[in-house]
């Protein structure tokens, strides 16, 4: 018999495919059960209009065949089958999308990771079988053929006998090394558990015959083998069932077997959508982030399934940055199933399926901040800084979408847990005010406690706290909220005095103006500028700063490790109606040296009060001591 040769481009695949380096050799399996399901998909419909296709709807199924003593696995359908012309077009020639990924680059190791994503199809079963037979018959001839091959070398294509239509693939696999334990194809937990894993949803059933052990009768402890059929597969995807037969129980569970994660998810989406794109979506938000979620090792994505195949475990373009804690599954009929992810970049659906689901998480968010606000609370524990990262990122550019889920801390609030909204602060405004004040620390305890925000607070003005890094960085992206502005209250002008009050201060700034540049000849390069300040009630002395950087953006961005340490603007504020005010200008005309070394001491207390570490803690306690004595 005539040994014919592949098509060249076919042979590069094949010959990829043997020597491939990528481990999920598996997935051969996926591709053969999804040709198979869509070669009796074609039947089927033949089925509704032509009596005279023979197999009965319920009739259509897949088998599996492991053979131990043989080393074999068999594929077979009850589908349409291929005459000589077509088993000569599909199998000699590859024709579909993913052989392009493969000829733009020619990189082994780039190569094989596309292999598992997406699957070549027929030809994955060289990852597994050193002979591949296939024994065809089509639907409507009464000729079948056997087509054979070993790899590169070709393949051969002779008539055979078979009884039914449809298609029979046999996998004599590849012996057994180290590292790749091929026979464990022909165990039945490990096709059971392949099917589970990669075709549970394939629309006809996947059976194999398994042996079980029954009790002989009659007596009370012996075993004998007997074979049953077993349908691997349960056939009908969670997510394509109603809504309304479905219990929060049954979400949990397939969400524990599918995510590993063990914890119930705080909440699920099960939607279908219709539109410009047909698909079905099952979302999860998870109750607790994942000890890797703030770090770079975290993959985000869904898994992508096309008409019920999975093609990818985690399809990262289906998720905004903002929302990357989702987990779950996107199933599209508008996908095709061999799609390389090269193009699923580009792809039209998926970006609008991507645009879409964004959407519905927002909302479903939304909606649990009103209507169950301690399960937000929970979330927001877990996700909030994401969403805050989200208000950062790609220069605000989906602030408005997130915007109103963000919480913080607040004066507003009952205590040192709670969260408000921007919008219920907004409420709560007086008619008076004209900015949304928040002051930035460590804690909700150290925001409380900065002289402006004390101030502030005393003027009957609410005050949020700021306290995780990202925060300030998310609410200066903001800018403003409800068109009110958010402002910083250890920075610039408050726009709390009226304007006799700003006239008076300037006036004094003015008469102090020789105390100001000696204290600030003291201080040079540390702080730009000494003065009286409104901002101050109680205390005697603040930081502020000037310009876009903020006090704590400074201390936030110089804990991170590594880059060019930065400095705000720092503006030493005095109190004019403190005592401390008088004994400075005292000391002007008596004593220099002094009033050195007590500007020195009020900008150390100053940077203890911002939570800024003091520059030289052993002088700074040396002269307290000598005030002491
Ligand atoms: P794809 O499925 O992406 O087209 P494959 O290499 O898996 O690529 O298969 C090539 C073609 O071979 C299929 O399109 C189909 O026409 C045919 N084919 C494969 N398996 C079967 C089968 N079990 N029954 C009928 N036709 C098949």
């Amino acid at each position: 018999m005539e040994q014919k040769q592949f098509q060249a481009e076919s042979k590069r695949m094949l010959d990829l495919m043997i020597h491939s380096i990528y481990t999920h050799k598996e997935i051969f399996l996926r591709e053969l059960i999804s040709n198979a399901s869509d070669a009796i998909d074609k039947l089927y419909f033949r089925s509704l209009t032509d009596d005279g296709v023979g197999t009965k709807r319920d009739e259509f199924c897949i088998e599996l065949r492991p053979d131990k003593e043989a080393r074999t696995l068999t594929v077979t359908d009850n589908g349409i089958g291929m005459t000589a012309q077509e088993l000569e077009q599909n199998l000699g020639v590859i024709a579909h999308s993913g052989s392009r990924a493969f000829k733009s680059e020619n990189d082994l190791g780039e190569n094989a990771d596309i292999i598992g994503q997406f699957g070549v199809g027929f030809y994955s079963a060289f990852m597994a079988a050193k002979r591949v037979t296939v024994r065809t018959r089509a639907y409507g001839s009464d000729t079948a053929y056997i087509w054979q091959s070993e790899g590169v070398e070709g393949y051969t294509i002779d008539t055979c006998d078979k009884e039914t239509v449809g298609t029979e693939i046999t996998l004599e696999l590849l012996d057994d090394t180290d590292d790749e334990h091929y026979s464990d194809f022909l165990e039945e937990y490990r096709l059971r558990q392949l099917v589970k894993k990669y075709s549970d949803y394939i629309r006809f059933p996947i059976r194999m015959e398994v042996t079980r052990q029954r009790k002989v009768e009659g007596t009370e402890d012996q075993y004998e083998p007997y074979t049953e059929t077993e349908t691997l597969n349960s056939m009908v995807p969670l997510w394509k069932k109603n809504k309304n037969e479905l219990t929060d129980d049954e979400y949990n569970q397939f969400y524990h077997d599918k995510f590993y994660d063990y914890t119930d998810p705080l909440l699920h989406l099960h939607n279908r959508s219709e539109g410009t794109v047909t698909y079905n979506s099952l979302l999860y938000i998870p109750a607790k982030a994942p000890f890797d979620f703030y770090t770079k090792d975290y993959e985000k994505g869904l898994q992508l399934y096309a008409n019920g195949v999975m093609i990818m475990e985690k399809c990262a373009d289906l998720l905004p940055d903002h929302f990357s804690f989702v987990r779950g599954l996107v199933d599209s009929e508008d996908l095709s199933l061999n799609i390389s992810r090269e193009m699923l970049q580009h792809d039209r659906q998926l970006r609008l399926i991507a645009k879409s689901l964004e959407k519905s998480i927002k909302n479903e968010l939304a909606k649990l901040l009103k209507t169950d606000r301690a399960k937000y609370e929970e979330f927001w524990k877990a996700f909030g800084v994401q969403l805050k990262y989200g208000v950062y990122e790609g220069f605000g550019a989906n602030k408005e979408l997130l915007q109103d889920l963000l919480l913080f801390h607040s004066s507003g609030c009952e205590n040192d847990e709670g969260f408000t909204t921007l919008a219920e602060y907004v409420s709560r405004m007086r008619e008076d005010q004209k900015c949304i004040y928040y002051a930035a620390g460590e804690s909700v305890t150290r925001c409380r406690s900065l002289p402006a925000a004390e101030l502030v607070r005393d003027k009957g003005y609410e005050v949020l706290y700021l306290t995780d890094r990202v925060d300030e960085f998310a609410v200066k992206m903001l800018g403003q909220y409800a068109e009110k502005e958010l402002k910083n209250v250890s920075a610039g002008d408050l726009g709390l005095e009226s304007e006799e009050d700003k006239t008076a201060l300037e006036e004094k700034n003015a008469a102090a103006k020789e105390l100001f540049d000696e204290m600030q000849k003291t201080l040079e390069g540390k702080v730009k500028t000494v003065r009286l300040s409104g901002r101050l009630k109680s205390h005697a002395v603040c930081l502020s700063s000037e310009g876009q950087l903020s006090l704590d953006m400074e201390r936030v961005l110089n804990q991170a490790p590594g880059g060019e340490k930065v400095q705000a603007e720092r503006v030493l504020e005095l109190n004019p109606e403190h005592p401390v005010f008088g004994t400075l200008q005292r000391l002007l005309t008596e004593d220099r040296d002094k009033l050195a070394d007590y500007t020195k001491l009020l900008y150390q207390q100053a940077l203890l009060i911002e939570g800024l570490p003091v520059e030289d803690p052993v002088a700074l306690s040396r002269m307290i001591c000598d005030l002491m004595v």
